[in-house]
């Protein structure tokens, strides 16, 4: 049985670095399922469907062709870049995020990542959808402002444009949205360790995980 972590949480948790840092330490493949969701809202504004359009949206799904590669990502066979990383994508995912026919299209193609020698996994529903037999299950979370002010630092880093009062808002208005869908809510299922970064670096989050998993793995 190939090894499956499963990281979910809030956005703007790092759940996304830490995942990327556990897959290299173990030499594992790694997955970004938010990233799935951000591209088909970038496809989406692309082809002209509209966010409420839940048939469209899950054909549209159903004919990605995408590729990640190098810590790239390419649609179609274009290079998405940072296109994907905006506010407005990360806010067009979690609406289309929230059809139960649009989360059906992608499972197959997120379920594809898994390849030995193991996988991580990071997004919402990993643990509890996607993989629900994965080996380690963590959620992985950090307050509102930590949040914030971490995403706000991300985005100066990467020379675009950000407001941090306009981002706090933004991310409490996406954990309510998250939170209150009917389908994959965002929440720790129960079999999750509960892993809260606020006062934590990333070399300290990182090494945890691997604790964690190197005891799961000698039991
Ligand atoms: O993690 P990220 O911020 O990139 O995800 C963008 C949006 O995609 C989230 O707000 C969430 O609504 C949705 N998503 C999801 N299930 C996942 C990953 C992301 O619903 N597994």
């Amino acid at each position: 049985e190939i090894p499956i972590i499963a990281i979910d949480g809030p956005s703007a948790s790092g759940k996304g670095t830490v995942a990327q840092l556990v897959a290299q330490e173990l030499g594992y493949y790694y997955l970004d399922s938010g990233a799935l969701y951000r591209l088909l809202a970038l496809a989406a504004v692309g082809r002209g469907v509209p966010f409420d359009d839940e048939e469209g949206l899950a054909r549209l799904a159903e004919g990605l062709t995408i590729r990640f590669e190098g810590g790239e990502v390419w649609l179609d066979g274009e290079q998405v870049g940072d296109a994907i990383r905006t506010e407005e994508c990360g806010n067009g995912a979690s609406r289309i995020a929230a059809y139960p026919r649009v989360r059906a299209a992608l499972l197959d193609l997120q379920r594809a990542f898994l390849q030995a020698p193991g996988l991580v996994a990071d997004g919402r529903d990993m643990g509890s959808v996607v993989f629900p037999g994965a080996m380690l299950k963590i959620f992985l979370t950090a307050s509102a402002e930590v949040r914030a002010d971490r995403r706000y630092k991300q985005l100066m880093g990467k020379g675009m444009h950000a407001n941090i009062k306009q981002i706090l808002h933004d991310i409490r208005q996406r954990d309510e949205r998250d939170s209150a869908r009917s389908v994959a809510p965002l929440q720790k299922c129960a079999d999750a360790s509960l892993l809260d970064t606020s006062s934590m670096t990333i070399v300290e989050a990182v090494d945890e995980v691997l604790a964690w998993f190197q005891q799961v793995c000698v039991r």
